[in-house]
C-alpha cells in the first residue's frame, strides 16, 4: 500500500491520509461498500439533507445505510454554514470529508457541449468528493470541505439524459472522443467510483447508458471500487484511469487508490465489460518530471495485459491551479504547492465561469505538451491520445 504523506506539523493522523486497501479485485464476494476498507474511505457521521432529498426512496436508502449518522435538516445543499465557504475547516478538510455527507435534490439538468473529455458534460449524480486531491478544482466551486453531495433524483438526470441522448440520433462523423457513440462525461465533479460506496446512482447511470446504442458513459476516477466490476456495462462505459507518476501521487492524490493499483485494475475492468482509457493528469512540471513520466509509461507498457492496450486512448491535461486554493493549501498541505504553485512558470488565466486561474504559460505548456506526446510515443507507442492541452 501506498502512504500518503500527512501535514508535515502532524495536525492529521497518518491514517487519516491512507487509502483504503483493496484486498482483491472480485465481483463475486460481498459487496466492497460494506466492507471495513470502505469504511476508511467514508465513515458517515453526519448527513445534512434537503427535507425533499431525505423523504425520497434514494435519500431513505442513503440513510439506512449509515444508521450511526445524524441527520441534520438543511434548507439548501448549496448553503451548509460550517462546512461550505468556512476556511476553518480546512484544518479538518479529510475528516469532513470522511465523516459528512450531504444530500440535495439535482434542480439543474443542463447538458453541456465539452468536445475534450466528451462530447458533453452530463449532469451529474454528484458534487464533491470524499478525496482531498490537492489540486482539484472541485473545491474551488463549493467551499473548502466539500463532501459528497448526492442529489437523490438520479431518475430524473436518466430521464434527461434518455431525451437528449435521443434527440442527438446517431453520431454523424468520428471525433477524437468516440469514433461512433457520443460520449457523456458523468462524474465531472465528483468520483463515480467513490459515489458508489454511497449508492447505485453510478449503477443506475451504468444500466441506463447500456440500453443506449447510440451513447456512452464516461468517468474519471482515481478509487478502484471493485463493487464496480459486477455493473456490467456492455462496453457501454469507459472508465478513464486517472494516473500520475507515484511520486507525484504520493504528495498530491490525498487519500486514492495507489497508482500502481489503478493500473493493475484495468485488466480487470475491461474484462467486465468497461472501456478503459487513461486521464493523464495532471501532469506537474517539476524538477525530474520527464523521468518520472517516462517512468511511469514504461510501467504500463510492461503491466498492462495486450486486450487493455489494444483500446486504450488517453487525455493529457497540464496542471492548473488557482491563488483561492493555493492559500487554502498552504494551511494544510504547504509541501503540495512547493510543486503546484510555481509563478516563474505560470501566467494568469481568467476560466469560461470567470474565476483568475494560473496555468503553465503558454510557450512552456507547449513544449511540455510535446515532451509528453514525445515520451509516449517512445514508451508507449501503443497508446492514442486523445487530446493534451
Ligand atoms: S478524486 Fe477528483 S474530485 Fe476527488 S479530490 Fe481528487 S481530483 Fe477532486
Amino acid at each position: 500500500m501506498q502512504h500518503h504523506p500527512g501535514r508535515p506539523d502532524g495536525l492529521f493522523p497518518l491514517e487519516d491520509l491512507l487509502p483504503p486497501e483493496t484486498d482483491r479485485l472480485s465481483a463475486d464476494t460481498a459487496s466492497f461498500r460494506d466492507s471495513p476498507a470502505a469504511a476508511r474511505m467514508l465513515d458517515v457521521r453526519e448527513i445534512h439533507a434537503e427535507p425533499e432529498a431525505a423523504a425520497s426512496a434514494r435519500g431513505r436508502e442513503i440513510i439506512a445505510r449509515f444508521p450511526r449518522a445524524r441527520v441534520v435538516e438543511v434548507p439548501s445543499h448549496w448553503r451548509i454554514p460550517g462546512l461550505h465557504g468556512d476556511r476553518g475547516s480546512a484544518a479538518r478538510w479529510v475528516r469532513v470529508k470522511t465523516e459528512t455527507l450531504v444530500l440535495g435534490v439535482r434542480k439543474t439538468f443542463t447538458v453541456r457541449p465539452n468536445g475534450r473529455s466528451a462530447d458533453w458534460i452530463a449532469p451529474g449524480p454528484s458534487n464533491g468528493c470524499a478525496m482531498a486531491c490537492a489540486y482539484c478544482y472541485v473545491p474551488r466551486r463549493k467551499g473548502y470541505a466539500n463532501p459528497i453531495t448526492v442529489f437523490t433524483n438520479t431518475d430524473r438526470i436518466i430521464d434527461r439524459l434518455g431525451r437528449h441522448v435521443a434527440a442527438q440520433g446517431r453520431k454523424p462523423a468520428p471525433n477524437q472522443c468516440d469514433p461512433d457513440a457520443w460520449v457523456y462525461d458523468i462524474g465531472e465533479n465528483g468520483d463515480c467510483s467513490v459515489d458508489a460506496l454511497v449508492c447505485d446512482s453510478t449503477a443506475d447511470l451504468v444500466a441506463a447508458f447500456r440500453r443506449w446504442p447510440t451513447a456512452k458513459a464516461s468517468f474519471a476516477t482515481k478509487f478502484v471500487n471493485p463493487d464496480l466490476l459486477a455493473y456490467d456495462p456492455r462496453g457501454r462505459t469507459r472508465i478513464r484511469l486517472s494516473l500520475m507518476p507515484t511520486e507525484d501521487s504520493r504528495l498530491l492524490d490525498i487519500r486514492t487508490s495507489p497508482v500502481a493499483e489503478r493500473i493493475s485494475a484495468a485488466g480487470d475492468f475491461l474484462e467486465a465489460g468497461y472501456e478503459v482509457h487513461f486521464n493523464l493528469s495532471p501532469v506537474v512540471v517539476r524538477p525530474g518530471w520527464e523521468e518520472a513520466w517516462a517512468g511511469l509509461l514504461r510501467e504500463l507498457d510492461d503491466v498492462l495485459p495486450p486486450a487493455v492496450k489494444a483500446q486504450a486512448a488517453a487525455e493529457v491535461i497540464m496542471l492548473t491551479h488557482n491563488r483561492g486554493l493555493h492559500e487554502v493549501n498552504l494551511g494544510w498541505h504547504p509541501r503540495a504547492e512547493e510543486v503546484l504553485w510555481r509563478p516563474e512558470l505560470q501566467e494568469t488565466k481568467v476560466s469560461e465561469g470567470g474565476s483568475r486561474n494560473v496555468r503553465y504559460r503558454s510557450g512552456a505548456k507547449g513544449a511540455a505538451v510535446d515532451r509528453l506526446r514525445e515520451l509516449i510515443a517512445a514508451h508507449a507507442p501503443w497508446l492514442r491520445v486523445r487530446y493534451a492541452f
